[in-house]
């Protein structure tokens, strides 16, 4: 903990609700964790395209670009992870904040942060969203080629494969990706999220 720096928040004439009466809806976070290709990505694209379509205030914050920029300067140990799930928490909050309906796509393996995500953003705003599908299949897919690296051993500290992936035990939904078409994922996420956006 760094000492105390004097440091006042200041909160502004503008509140949450302010902000989502302006955009009509309410802000929220769509936490979606999974396997590497259990197809977190391409939900995520394409659930934002389909809410972006509707006129919706919506943002992704997507692991491999927030590690390209933010992040860039975090690995992949334990407290590197922790820290890059730390800051986008941070990043998330702000965005739910500003009334926006963020949608997270991380792998976040650790169930702690998942649920210091949810402790932070606020349970009634944050939907924790597991992206299913089995390593096998993971491991078949490969979008990115990182499963091949990863068994031999040109990258260390892969999840489901030299590091654990604690799965979810009470998410707010489960897709499984095993068995769901990329527009069926999406299409069950829309089912789910429609009512909870609508600002009342
Ligand atoms: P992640 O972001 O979880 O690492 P990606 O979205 O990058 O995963 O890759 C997932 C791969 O799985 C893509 O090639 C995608 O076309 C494929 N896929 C097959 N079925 C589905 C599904 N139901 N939902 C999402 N992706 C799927």
């Amino acid at each position: 903990m760094k000492e105390n720096r004097n440091i006042h928040v200041s909160e502004g004439f503008v509140s949450y609700l302010d902000r989502c009466r302006l955009l009509n809806q309410n802000g929220l976070v769509l936490w979606m964790t999974g396997l590497s290709g259990s197809g977190k990505s391409t939900i995520a694209v394409n659930v934002e395209k389909r809410l972006f379509d509707k006129n919706k205030a919506v943002y992704r914050l997507d692991g491999d670009n927030i590690r390209t920029g933010l992040n860039s300067d975090l690995g992949f140990t334990e407290n590197d992870r922790n820290e890059n799930i730390r800051r986008v928490i941070e990043a998330a909050k702000l965005f739910k904040d500003a009334g926006i309906i963020t949608i997270v796509s991380f792998i976040s393996p650790y169930k702690k942060m998942r649920e210091q995500a949810k402790l932070k953003i606020g349970a009634g705003c944050f939907f924790e969203i597991y992206i299913k599908a089995s390593l096998e299949i993971c491991k078949k897919r490969d979008p990115k080629g990182l499963y091949k690296k990863a068994i031999n051993k040109k990258i260390s500290n892969f999840t489901g494969i030299t590091d654990i992936y604690e799965e979810p035990e009470e998410p707010d939904l489960i897709i499984d990706t095993d068995l769901l078409s990329v527009n069926e994922s999406v299409e069950k996420i829309m089912e789910f999220i429609l009512d909870k956006i609508k600002f009342s």
